[in-house]
């Protein structure tokens, strides 16, 4: 993205301050979007919490204001990212602090005047603070537009017998949204479904009361989806300006964790379209045994892979996951495992030919712009969701579902990497690219959606 002229009103500067929820799914498209109105020449205040908390220096270009968020030690170390949603919004609304952080943001006149507040979908308590204090906010949907549709459902999916979710009938299609059944609904398999049932009540609430939404989706993608959210929300702008990480001029930058970029150089000595990545995110996690499962079918496969395992990859693990004896020879030359990688570039390095994901949405758009097949195993979240729209949906991939098997594992990956079946979705894949293509060029949707939100934030008070 170039530089353009400043983006102003009346000859004025503006300034965007930003708000993201502080885990890597959604920190990343937040400062993807920050990096595409920088562009356009907006000035970008990012407000960030102290759990997770954002590196400045990695983003020189951005103003960075810490805001207290009063998570609990023993709450941040449970690892439940519902939990942690719900404590810090508690305690952001108790304290009054970010009230007091944004009042002083506002005050400050050594910069531009700022139009409005971008937050995340599950921040209601900063939407509140900032409507305390008339600045409008905006939200990033960081999910799918179908995600967003199922939110909105929540009620009707209740009322209609869908959720809580039954045994017997998780297979069982819910018609007025068309691929899913009740098992891909939003976390349906989840057993604290009144604390879900209470976030995404939340998060609807939060975008109801805000003045736009843009989801990091895009038009050709999800037509129907979209149409749905257009017809059901009454807020001025819902807009699809995805996939952000291909508009944002940068594509590294925002990891929490740090980047091994060995596998580049090793891509470049595999053959095109050969290796298979393999990547579950930053919070799915694993036993012992699975990872094990895993690392075996990975290596009977026959197939060059490139695999993320995590320090915190396996559950309860003192060792910080540990690869099973003899793999490391059983696969030299053929298989590099690392920590953490540079997905996107990773995904689009031309060695690349298959990607088994857990289906986080940004790892199921990532490998959409580059033309990729998915071997999917989602865990919880959207994730299911994301899986059902892959397979039935666009084609580009399957679900491995059921027990981590070995024997299961090579069947999945030589049907992705080899067979006839994995080249239909290549090719699928392949279609679908090209609809990204054309979203990001000229005219195309997406880059129309950024020049409506543009109009949209110089035409608010700042
Ligand atoms: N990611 C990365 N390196 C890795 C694995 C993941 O940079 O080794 C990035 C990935 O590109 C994506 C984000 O982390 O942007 C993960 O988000 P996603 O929504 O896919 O899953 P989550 O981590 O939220 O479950």
């Amino acid at each position: 993205v170039q530089q353009e002229e400043p983006a102003n009103c009346d000859g004025r500067a503006r300034r965007v301050l930003l708000f993201p929820l502080p885990f890597q799914g959604h920190i990343n498209p937040m400062l993807q979007l920050a990096d595409v109105l920088h562009g356009r020449g907006l000035a970008v205040t990012i407000l960030h919490t102290g759990f997770n908390a954002l590196d400045p220096a990695l983003h020189p270009e951005f103003t960075f204001v810490p805001v207290p968020d009063g998570i609990p030690a023993d709450v941040a170390a449970s690892g439940s990212i519902i939990s942690i949603i719900l404590a810090m919004n508690a305690a952001m609304e108790a304290s009054g602090a970010v009230r007091d952080v944004l009042a002083s943001v506002l005050a400050d006149d050594g910069q531009p005047p700022a139009a409005c507040l971008f937050i995340d979908a599950n921040l209601l308590a900063v939407q509140k603070a900032a409507a305390a204090l008339g600045l409008p906010t905006l939200v990033l949907r960081t999910g799918s537009a179908a995600c967003f549709s199922c939110f909105l459902a929540y009620p009707m999916l209740h009322e209609n017998g869908y959720l809580p979710p039954k045994e017997a009938e998780l297979y069982t299609p819910v018609k007025q949204l068309p691929p899913l059944r009740v098992r891909d609904l939003f976390l349906s398999s989840s057993n604290n479904h009144e604390m879900v049932r209470k976030v995404l009540a939340r998060a609807t609430e939060t975008v109801r009361n805000s003045s736009g939404l843009v989801i990091n989706t895009f038009d050709a993608l999800e037509t129907a989806e979209l149409e749905r959210i257009r017809g059901e929300l009454d807020v001025a702008v819902v807009l699809a300006a995805g996939p952000l990480h291909m508009l944002s001029a940068r594509s590294t930058g925002s990891t929490l964790l740090s980047e091994d970029r060995s596998c580049i150089e090793w891509l470049d000595a595999q053959a095109t379209g050969s290796v298979l990545y393999v990547s579950f995110g930053s919070l799915a996690s694993m036993d012992a045994g699975e990872l094990s499962e895993v690392a075996w079918g990975l290596a009977n496969s026959g197939q060059p892979f490139l695999w993320v395992v995590r320090r915190d990859l396996v559950r309860g693990s003192q060792h910080g996951s540990d690869l099973p004896e003899g793999f490391d020879r059983a696969v030299e030359g053929r298989g590099k495992v690392i920590r953490w990688a540079p997905q996107q570039e990773v995904l689009a390095h031309p060695a690349v030919g298959g990607f088994w994901t857990h289906n986080g949405w940004n790892s199921t758009l990532e490998s959409i712009a580059q033309g990729l097949p998915m071997i999917c195993r989602p865990q919880f979240a959207d994730q299911m969701m994301n899986t059902r729209y892959v397979e039935a949906a666009w084609g580009i991939g399957f679900e491995l579902e059921g027990e981590l098997e070995r024997g299961k594992i090579e069947k999945a990956i030589r049907k992705l990497m080899e067979e006839k079946q994995g080249e239909v979705m290549r090719e699928k894949a392949k279609e679908l690219k090209e609809k990204v293509v054309s979203c990001l060029g000229s005219g195309g949707s997406s880059l129309l959606a950024v020049d409506k939100l543009i109009d949209h934030i110089l035409s608010l008070h700042g």
